[in-house]
C-alpha cells in the first residue's frame, strides 16, 4: 500500500468508505472516515502550516467532546471489515523499507 499524505482523500480498496489522511502525534499518517460517527473517538484539525492532523480522545475527555458535540470519526484502519488484510499490507511495507530504504515497495 502507497504511503498517503496528510489532506489526501481515497477511498478504502476493499470498502470502498472515504477517507482522508491525517497526521497522527506519533507522526504517522492515518486513514480516518470522512464521515462523522456516533461512537467515533478521532478528532481531526488543522496543525501548524494547515498539516491535517489528528487526535485521538478517550476516558472522559472523548466523554466532554460527545457532550460538546464534537465531530469524531472513525480511524478506518480499527474499522474497515477488511482490517486484517490491511494490517499484513502494511507490516509488509514496514519490513520492505527497513531492509532497504533505496528500494520503493508499490504493490
Ligand atoms: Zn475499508
Amino acid at each position: 500500500m502507497a504511503k498517503r499524505k496528510p489532506g489526501e482523500t481515497w477511498r478504502c480498496w476493499s470498502c470502498g468508505k472515504a477517507l482522508i489522511g491525517a497526521r497522527t502525534i506519533a507522526g504517522k499518517v492515518a486513514p480516518i472516515e470522512v464521515d462523522v460517527t456516533e461512537n467515533a473517538n478521532c478528532f481531526l484539525f488543522r496543525g501548524a502550516g494547515g498539516e491535517v492532523r489528528v487526535a485521538v480522545l478517550g476516558g472522559p475527555l472523548l466523554d466532554e467532546a460527545k457532550r460538546q458535540g464534537f465531530q469524531l470519526r472513525l480511524n478506518h484502519f480499527a474499522s474497515c471489515p477488511d482490517r486484517e488484510r490491511w494490517r499484513s499490507d502494511d507490516k509488509r511495507v514496514d519490513e520492505a523499507e527497513r531492509q532497504d530504504s533505496s528500494v520503493r515497495s508499490d504493490p
